[in-house]
């Protein structure tokens, strides 16, 4: 009854302490900037059964897909594992699902065991992939410092886990041929050895039973029983974790690709309030002077912080798996400029946590005289884009980061007139010969002549 009763606890703290951090992020959130992203809703299902669901963009590179494959459905598979493990623990039974399963439930352990050992080879290789082999995108410069450990805790908590969970079922196993053992002398079964009953099948642990059958009945209870509580803490802990952690991705991934862009990429979308201008120039019956309402906030061209950003931008972030595969594709990045797309999500989340943390008092955005225009993004960063859309392309969780740079340049260009001198040239040839280039319209065909056409 203790154990039940500290297992309740336990549990209970951990989904308080994730759904706090929830709540946080999504407050965070909802501080950008309305978009409506609930048309085509077919299209959105497709996408996130493609994307998310069938992980379509990760195979772009096999190896590094195949292996989150396998990480990805021993996850969601061995989940089924672990809502046993919790109804045990409320419960007090052990194995609980085994008197329902009989041969079904052998299969499923046989093949969760599979799954957990082909998570665990998975995550060693992604810690050498990352740790040993020199992959360009794992050592760009915003990997330094924390991303590069919040990586590294995680793959190596799998691999802890992972071998927890066949530790466990290696000890089980042992105690269930103790059981058979007594019962076939025809001898009484103690209460410590009576939970034990033959459940299950154990391809993968049964090799590491070597570890563990020297131990009495005692040691293999009081190791069984450690690994099932450092498996499902651990899990907790787990849980508690990733939303502090680039790994939110496992969650924010299906929201995020249901709600991708779903118009071309080159795109771009057009700014309200331009756009009303525009419409007020050309009505001939609307009245130039009228003065906005005197209640209207004033209008705001572009982002210079992350409150002027929309929420979807905002919920980039968050999804954002530092993968790298975006700054990989870069065009600007691969000739050595210094814009990295995956700098500019990362940054967008380090602000907004930021300024996350400034409104937690009292629900109000104070200024802290600081932005992510500048005191994260720098100009250079922002000019040396082609908006060659290569980033959003490569993106395997369908991040648009792209519509950032592009925002936060629309506030250079409106609020501060600053634009570097080759734009700035082009502005100037288009409001004095209504094209981008320095010939008046009348001079445009003479290159014609020159080919003697
Ligand atoms: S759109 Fe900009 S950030 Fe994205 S790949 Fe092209 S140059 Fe890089
Ligand atoms: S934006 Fe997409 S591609 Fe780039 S690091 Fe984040 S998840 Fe990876």
């Amino acid at each position: 009854m203790i154990a039940q009763i500290a297992f309740v606890l336990v549990f209970a703290a951990g989904i308080f302490l994730f759904a706090r951090r929830v709540r946080e992020i999504r407050r965070n959130i909802s501080i950008g900037q309305a978009v409506d992203r609930t048309d085509r809703k077919n299209e959105r299902w497709r996408t996130m059964t493609m994307v998310a669901l069938g992980q379509s963009k990760m195979v772009a590179r096999p190896i590094a897909g195949f292996l989150h494959l396998l990480v990805y459905v021993g996850f969601v598979l061995i989940n089924i594992e672990v809502l046993e493990i919790v109804l045990d623990g409320i419960t007090g039974h052990h194995r609980l699902f085994a008197s329902f399963g009989g041969g079904v439930y052998d299969a499923l352990i046989g093949a969760f065991e599979i799954l957990a050992a082909l998570v665990l080879i998975a995550c060693v290789v992604f810690l050498i992939r990352r740790n040993v082999i020199n992959i360009r995108r794992f050592r760009m410069k915003e990997m330094d410092g924390w991303p590069k450990s919040d990586a590294n805790i995680i793959l190596v908590a799998e691999v802890l886990l992972m071998f927890a969970l066949l530790s466990m079922n290696a000890c089980d196993a042992l105690l269930q041929g103790k059981v058979a053992e007594l019962m076939a002398a025809g001898q009484e079964i103690p209460e410590a050895l009576s939970h034990y009953i033959e459940a299950g099948s154990f391809p993968v642990s049964s090799m590491l039973q070597p570890l563990y059958a020297g131990m009495d009945v005692d040691g293999l209870i009081m190791t069984e029983r450690f690994m099932w509580w450092f498996h499902i803490i651990g899990i907790l802990a787990f849980l508690v974790y990733v939303p502090y952690s680039k790994h939110f991705h496992i969650i924010m991934a299906f929201p995020n690709t249901w709600y991708s862009k779903l118009e071309p990429k080159g795109q771009m979308t057009n700014m309200e309030a331009v756009t009303n201008e525009v419409k007020l120039m050309l009505d001939p019956s609307a009245d130039p002077y009228a003065a906005p309402p005197a209640d209207a906030a004033p209008v705001k061209f572009g982002a210079k912080d992350v409150q002027d950003l929309t929420w979807k931008q905002l919920f980039d972030s968050y999804t954002c798996t530092e993968c790298g595969r975006c700054s990989s594709e870069c065009p600007a990045n691969q000739t050595g400029k210094l814009l990295s797309p995956r700098k500019i999500m990362m940054d967008t989340r380090d602000r907004l946590e930021e300024v996350g943390k400034n409104i937690q008092s009292d629900g109000s955005i104070k200024d802290d005289g600081k932005s992510l225009l500048r005191d994260y993004i720098s100009e250079e960063e922002l000019w040396a884009c082609t908006t060659c859309n290569a980033c959003t392309e490569a993106c395997p969780v369908n991040i648009d980061p792209v519509s950032i740079i592009l925002d936060l340049r629309r506030h250079l260009i409106m609020e501060e007139s600053k634009s570097p001198e080759s734009i700035t040239s082009m502005f100037n040839n288009v409001e004095n010969n209504g094209a981008p280039w320095a010939f008046p319209a009348a001079d445009r065909g003479k290159w014609i002549e020159e080919l003697n056409a």
